[in-house]
């Protein structure tokens, strides 16, 4: 484990005290601040009037009770959350997440690390994050529309376009967008497009806002990958998760010439030897909302594929030159990394946020891999979400292209912001404190400008 420095580890020993238990954003905090300490040994004025103490704050925290009726007619309770952790550089901007293990630990790691990503876009949003314990799978329609519309009933006091703007995550896609932004109209009497982002096109969305954060790592590792000579071109690769992130890079990663072996959902993985049939794909999943075993049911037996149950096997046993984990946090561990790596991967990219555990960062970079941190390759989501919020601004709409054109330029830079850093604070080719420092530079700096807030 990389050491924290002897000025910043009390930083740490604090966060931990003052947020018991809560693992996932320990893991986060200390990530970063292993990151800091070239940062402060350059500019000890970042040590002045508790500024890193207030980063690794919350600015504030929203925990509430959602209750709504089953299609039964059983009354259900929720807990709701809405972290709004940093707004010194814009309003809070960050998805909501619906998974039975969501818990106030995980939406804080992920607003944390939601407010560095964000300022590495170079775009105005601040950090926060939302989300509920609330199981979407199996759930009717029905169920589904009550549901966010009782989520709605509280958060709408806490949100708009200049205060904090949510969008999706795990559970949480144009539907469930759809059906709380209705509710929001509803509750405040106000067509503020600019409220959530993720709309479907018809009402505000953006175009390439499905795609963004796929497509977003698939450019994010094409540019590192050409820092070698190397291209996605003839390249294996195996993405983890089937949802919103896997679908948009296995599009992108195809259309670079690379071959997606290997795709998976929490019930197992299927690997398929021709390359994974995009069309396929999104049919079980987008269409059906079915489980990736029906991918196999549908393609027919004995024509290459075939499917692993999770108890059996874990994707990352899949041979491949490219690993891009974009299911959830903690998903890729360092025996994960070993096996990758014994198996000649050359570079990862994480869809997810903290897919890979500390152990799993350590070997990849140990064995000289090239390693893409979430918060830098996963910004192209909440990135175009900004530039759906431009639009919406402007009451303008841009086209695909050109909608995807500034999302690749965005990446391009949050590469050469990554990679740059790394080489100014002597670590060439560390994406991971490249990424950390960049981001925090943006944070603290504008913390520092903003008085004692
Ligand atoms: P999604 O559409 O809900 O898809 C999530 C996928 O991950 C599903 O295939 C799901 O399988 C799988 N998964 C979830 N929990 C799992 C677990 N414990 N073990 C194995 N598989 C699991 O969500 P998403 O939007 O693609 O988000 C995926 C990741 O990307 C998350 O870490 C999210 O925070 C991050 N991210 C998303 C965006 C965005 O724009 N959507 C932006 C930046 C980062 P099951 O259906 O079986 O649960």
């Amino acid at each position: 484990m990389v050491n924290v420095d002897e000025k910043l580890e009390p930083i740490l020993q604090e966060v931990l005290r003052r947020n018991a238990g809560e693992l996932e954003f320990h893991q986060a905090v200390r990530e970063v601040l292993e990151s800091l300490g070239r940062v402060i040994a350059k500019h000890p004025r970042y040590l002045e009037n508790a500024l890193i103490e207030r980063i690794c704050e919350p600015e504030r925290q929203i925990i509430f009770r959602v209750p709504w009726v089953d299609d039964e007619g059983r009354v259900q309770i929720n807990r709701g959350f809405r972290v709004q952790f940093n707004s010194a550089l814009g309003p809070y901007k960050g998805g909501i997440r619906f998974h039975p293990s969501v818990n106030v630990g995980i939406i804080k790691f992920l607003g944390f690390e939601q407010t560095f990503k964000n300022a590495l876009t170079g775009l105005p949003i601040g950090g926060g994050k939302g989300g509920s314990d609330f199981n979407p799978r199996g759930r009717s329609d029905g169920e589904i529309m009550r549901f966010c519309q009782s989520f709605m009933i509280e958060l709408h006091r806490h949100i708009g376009e200049y205060i904090d703007v949510p969008a999706g995550d795990i559970g949480v896609g144009g539907r469930e967008i759809g059906y709380m932004f209705g509710q929001y109209k509803r509750l405040t009497n106000r067509y503020e497009a600019g409220v959530l982002t993720g709309k479907a096109l018809f009402y505000g969305g953006s175009r390439a806002r499905t795609e963004a954060t796929g497509y977003g790592n698939t450019y994010f590792v094409q540019s590192m990958l050409a820092t070698k000579g190397e291209s996605f071109d003839g390249k294996k690769v195996v993405v983890s998760g089937s949802g919103n992130v896997a679908i948009y890079t296995v599009e992108k990663v195809q259309s670079f010439g690379g071959k997606v072996i290997a795709i998976s959902d929490s019930s197992g993985y299927v690997v398929d030897e021709n390359g994974i049939d995009l069309k396929l794909l999104k049919e079980v999943k987008e269409v059906r909302r079915a489980r990736i075993a029906d991918y196999l049911k549908l393609k027919g037996e004995g024509k290459g594929a075939y499917f692993v149950k999770a108890d059996n096997g874990t994707i990352w046993d899949v041979p491949c030159d490219v690993a891009m984990p974009s299911a959830t946090q903690n998903e890729l561990t360092g025996a994960d990394a070993k096996t990758l790596v014994a198996n000649g991967v050359m570079a990862v990219g994480e869809g997810a946020n903290m897919p890979s555990t500390p152990e799993a960062i350590r070997i990849f970079q140990e064995a000289g891999v090239l390693f893409a941190p979430g918060k830098a390759a996963n910004a192209g989501g909440v990135a175009t979400s900004a530039l759906e919020m431009q639009q919406n601004a402007s009451r303008d709409s841009w086209t695909f292209e050109q909608t995807e054109a500034r999302l690749a330029t965005i990446m391009r830079n949050i590469h050469d912001t990554c990679a740059g850093t790394a080489d100014e604070y002597g670590a060439p080719g560390d994406y991971v404190l490249g990424a950390n420092i960049a981001g925090f530079v943006k944070v603290a700096q504008a913390m520092d400008a903003l008085g004692i807030i």
